[in-house]
């Protein structure tokens, strides 16, 4: 009754037509067990969107799996037995098998769960409609909660009651969000029964981790457009509990720009307008990632030319500068702006220490240095090492 036998993935579906993990999951099948797969790769199947990673459920037992797995030939790595993940490598690419589970207690963050021979018990404990969906090996979509109709809609709903779901992992309140940016259709609202349970819950937040956060986050400013989400985000009070001081306001004019000029995006310049406290704590962000927070922020601050960024730093951050730069005068950026920030990220800056020396030395010598620099970074990076030497 689950399987809904007139749906199935498309067969050149790229995880469901690799010979290696249809071997994984042949070899359970073999035995006895359901091998289905499941989650964001079924998800982004049937929207026609790139793979996700791929994931596959069983109702056979961890060491069941394992055992098979290794009877089959393969290696088996108990990466997560305590909740009934088994890496299976075959041909060196890692299968991630989990068996299915239902969830027996929580604290808000961790679930303590049970396994389960029941496929619906293992849907029941995902977070949202169009995540609850599986395959069969052969690409048949089992369906236990009836979450196609959302997905077709491109509707972000939980599954069952949305307060319980919450309660049990905040961090879907998240995730959420993150969904919706990625997958909700075009001019569809929230649903509105989501955003009050999420207003409701705020204070839940306080329980996940910062590197939870983080990866949530920059997740959900990587979306083609997180504007409306973020709207959401605000409305409902969840942006700034988690980053305190943060607007979404230059969200929406940044996410225009890079679509006129055809850019990518780039969650870091999204991060940067939106601002806010103790940012690279809050989302525990890497010494690369804070480093050019830094160097954005300071930037807009000290009101450094994109070029001059692009110069030191690269092109990326020097097309960020500009983005958010434009976003702040409200005036969109020209492609030859753009191209500019090709130029100076290549620039090398003709004069060196020797040029200079004798007649200039010590303190003297770095203090002229870095003045000429200055004027050739303000010259747009023309004027040459013979121009340079010959200024007062
Ligand atoms: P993507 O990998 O593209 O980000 P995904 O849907 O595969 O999206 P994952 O985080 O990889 O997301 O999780 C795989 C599946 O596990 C989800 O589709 C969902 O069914 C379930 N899941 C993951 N995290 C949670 C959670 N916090 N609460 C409930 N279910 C979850
Ligand atoms: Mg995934």
């Amino acid at each position: 009754m689950d399987r809904t036998d007139d749906i199935v993935i498309d067969p050149v579906t790229s995880w469901l037509a690799d010979p290696d993990g249809q071997a994984v999951c042949a070899a359970l099948v073999a035995q006895g067990h359901q091998a289905l797969f499941v989650g964001g790769c079924v998800r982004n199947a049937l929207l026609g969107l790139p793979d996700s990673d791929v994931d596959i459920a069983t109702d056979a037992l961890p060491e069941q799996t394992m055992q098979v797995a290794v009877n089959a030939g393969f290696k088996a790595v108990p990466t997560g037995i305590d909740h009934g993940t088994i890496t299976v490598v075959a041909n060196d690419k890692p299968y991630e098998i989990t068996t299915f589970r239902r969830d027996v207690a929580t604290d808000g963050r961790r679930a303590v769960v049970a396994f389960s021979k029941d496929i619906r018990d293992d849907a029941l404990r995902r977070d949202f409609t169009m995540n609850a969906l599986y395959a069969t090996p052969e690409g048949r979509v089992v369906d236990p909660l009836a979450g196609l109709p959302d997905l077709q809609a491109r509707r972000i709903r939980f599954i069952e009651d949305a307060d319980a779901r919450i309660r049990e992992d905040y961090l879907r309140t998240l995730r959420f969000f993150r969904f919706f940016a990625w997958y909700a259709a075009d001019q569809q609202g929230f649903d509105p029964v989501a955003v009050d349970v999420i207003a409701r819950n705020l204070d839940g937040l306080g329980t996940l981790s910062a590197e939870r956060i983080g990866q949530e986050m920059r997740k959900l400013l990587a979306a083609p457009d997180p504007s409306f989400a973020l709207a959401g985000m605000r409305n409902t009070g969840v942006l700034n509990t988690i980053l305190p001081g943060a607007d979404d306001k230059q969200i929406g004019l940044i996410v225009h720009f890079e679509q006129a000029l055809g850019l990518g995006t780039d969650w870091q310049t999204r991060l940067v307008a939106l601002g806010g406290e103790d940012v690279p704590q809050k989302l525990r962000l890497s010494r690369v990632e804070a480093k050019s927070q830094d160097i954005l922020r300071s930037a807009l601050e000290q009101m450094t030319a994109p070029t001059e960024v692009a110069y030191r730093h690269g092109q990326q951050l020097g097309v960020s500068t500009l983005l958010l730069r434009s976003a702040i005068a409200e005036m969109p950026p020209t492609p030859q702006e753009i191209a500019q920030l090709e130029q100076a990220a290549q620039a090398t800056f003709p004069v060196s220490a020797a040029d200079l020396m004798p007649e200039v030395e010590g303190p003297a010598l770095g203090a002229r240095l870095k003045a000429l620099e200055q004027k050739w970074i303000a010259s747009g990076f023309v004027l040459k090492k013979s121009e340079l030497l010959n200024l007062p």
